[in-house]
């Protein structure tokens, strides 16, 4: 095999260029504008968050069943929910519900640090070790229910809840810093997306957004 070929073939094994017609077509196209979070979903191996039955489906426009009777959210509302929480390379954020940790990811390219807690331990021990294999060493995994741990004294600059409270659990806008955005799906039958910034004075601004289909919060 020539050095042309095996290049060109770890290419293809890396799905790079699906990736890139993921990104252009689902998410830029879209209107999704912010570059940190574009270019970590251009570099994330999406594919090898889902199971290997899986992979040829990995850049579909949908979202996937994952272990436990969880999903991993369509790459557009990762997206787009990533944009909402105006990622900063200097801050700290908290994901509820790390599941297949794809999102963990490109919250861990996109900021300093990323708390992310997990309700099933086996869900939370194999994203571990994805987000290991890629290199990242700028997360903390937590296993339990995320509105409760982990330490409650602490508080972010950023808030992700990947999983739909009935209702809206007001114990998590308290662990927002000024100028702290969370986004987090709300309801039952019908679920809302719903935007909280706080400023400077601490204030906080609740916006419901559109409507969503997440997995219910669990615990
Ligand atoms: N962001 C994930 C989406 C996973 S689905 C991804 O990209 O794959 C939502 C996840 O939230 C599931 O893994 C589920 O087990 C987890 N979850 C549900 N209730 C939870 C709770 N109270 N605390 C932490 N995680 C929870």
């Amino acid at each position: 095999m020539s050095l042309f070929s095996k290049s060109k073939m770890n290419h293809r094994d890396n799905r790079g260029v699906e990736r890139r017609a993921m990104v252009r077509e689902q998410i830029a196209q879209r209107g999704i504008a912010d570059k940190a979070v574009l270019a970590a979903m251009r570099k994330i191996p999406r594919h090898q968050f889902v199971a290997p039955a899986l992979i040829e489906e990995a850049y579909r426009d949908s979202p996937l069943p994952i272990e436990c009777g969880q999903t991993i959210s369509q790459p557009y509302l990762v997206a787009t929910m990533s944009e909402l929480l105006r990622p900063q390379k200097s801050q700290t954020v908290l994901e509820v519900g790390t599941g297949s940790g794809y999102q963990t990811a490109i919250l861990a390219e996109t900021f300093d640090k990323v708390v992310t807690v997990e309700y099933f331990s086996e869900l939370s021990q194999s994203a571990q070790a994805v987000l290991q294999k890629l290199g990242y060493d700028n997360i903390s995994f937590h296993v339990g229910d995320g509105l409760v741990v982990p330490d409650d004294q602490l508080r972010y600059d950023a808030i992700i809840v990947t999983a739909a409270p009935a209702q809206f659990p007001e114990s998590l806008s308290d662990r927002l810093k000024e100028n702290g955005r969370m986004v987090i799906p709300v309801g039952t039958t019908r679920q809302d997306l719903y935007l909280v910034k706080k400023d400077h004075a601490n204030q906080t601004d609740t916006k419901n957004l559109f409507e969503v289909r997440f997995v219910p919060l669990l615990g």
